[in-house]
């Protein structure tokens, strides 16, 4: 098998032969066919998540078919083609695994960050945490919404049941949870760097009722607002958007310092909350719900040995919608 493999925080990835890894008790090993490139690969790379395993191999918005099975997996088959994402294992019996919270397990692992992902032509994974992801849809276009758009689904559920959704940064998850909004209903508000006018007219492309800078606000209030922006000064200005009573997520990983602000913008039961990983449950709903949706996915391929390219023009904002690595 072949793998792009950071060997160093920091550095560039490696396009690496390594052997064929053989599943584990409860494991699959995974053929990737295609593997989305994630802001949070970025935050890896450039080391600013605590604790990583090094050499790690990034990437979890996996998909792949089965080509192996380890001892005791039921209800997998050889050729089946699944998606394997963030959530790479939990400990079933941490206080939060035990109360349906998954998502926070003490003692977790996640594909890509502390067990080697899909940046590879072959994976591991554990098969309890992998979804069938049957044989409708394309390869690279289902593998953005194993990461993009399940944090984004999870986010909008928590953002509650607003009519008005602002959505701050106009990338992966926010094209795709746009239609989602819309499908459900509701009006997207987006927010993109102020004049960005190549991801204002995406934004508008995907079913935003109002587009505009991240210094403007909107034409009416907002009920919730979601952060995808890795930007902490976008929080006071969400809050601001916000009614009373509105609630403002931040869905990443990792965000630049939040600049302090008056008590007013919180005040009158505005929330600020963020969002962490996802349930298996996450999975499960939104995946079922994705072809209902007929959600479009805008992605830019690259071949597997270009990901340290993809991740650079995700750096730079070179392209709309989602980068996929296919090999
Ligand atoms: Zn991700
Ligand atoms: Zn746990």
């Amino acid at each position: 098998m072949h793998a792009m493999v950071l060997n160093k925080l920091g550095a560039a990835l490696e396009w690496t032969e390594l052997p064929d890894p053989e599943p584990g008790p409860g494991e699959i090993r995974v053929r990737v066919v295609a593997c989305g490139v994630c802001r949070t690969d970025l935050h890896i790379v450039d080391g600013e998540l605590p604790d990583p395993k090094v050499p790690i191999v990034p990437g979890h918005e996996i998909v792949g078919r089965i080509d192996k099975l380890g001892s005791g997996v039921d209800g997998l088959t050889v050729g089946e083609r699944v998606g394997v994402p963030w959530l790479g294992r939990t400990c079933d019996c941490c206080s939060y695994c035990k109360q349906n919270q998954e998502n926070l397990c003490d003692h977790p692992l996640f594909n890509g960050y502390t067990r080697n992902g899909g940046f590879a032509t072959t994976t591991i994974a554990d098969a309890r945490f992998a979804f069938p992801l049957g044989e409708s849809g394309d390869d690279a276009t289902l593998a953005p919404l194993l990461c993009a758009g399940l944090i984004g689904w999870r986010s909008l559920r928590i953002a509650g049941k607003g009519k008005n959704l602002g959505v701050y940064g106009f990338g992966a998850a926010a094209h795709i949870i746009a239609q989602v909004a819309k499908w459900q209903g509701r009006s997207v508000f987006a927010f993109t760097r102020p004049a960005d006018q190549a991801t204002q007219a995406f934004a508008r492309r995907f079913g935003s009722t109002w587009v505009g800078g991240s210094d403007e606000m909107p034409p009416e209030p907002l009920d919730a607002a979601i952060i995808f922006a890795p930007v902490g000064a976008l929080v006071p200005l969400a809050l601001k958007a916000v009614k009373k009573g509105g609630r403002v997520v931040c869905a990443g990983i990792h965000m630049s310092d939040i600049p302090s602000f008056p008590y007013s913008l919180l005040w009158e039961e505005r929330q600020l909350v963020s969002v962490a990983n996802l349930t298996r449950k996450d999975g499960i709903d939104f995946l079922r719900q994705a072809p209902d949706i007929g959600i479009i996915v805008e992605t830019t391929q690259y071949p597997l040995i270009k990901a340290n390219q993809a991740l650079e023009d995700l750096r730079a904002g070179h392209f709309e919608g989602a980068a996929v690595l296919v090999p």
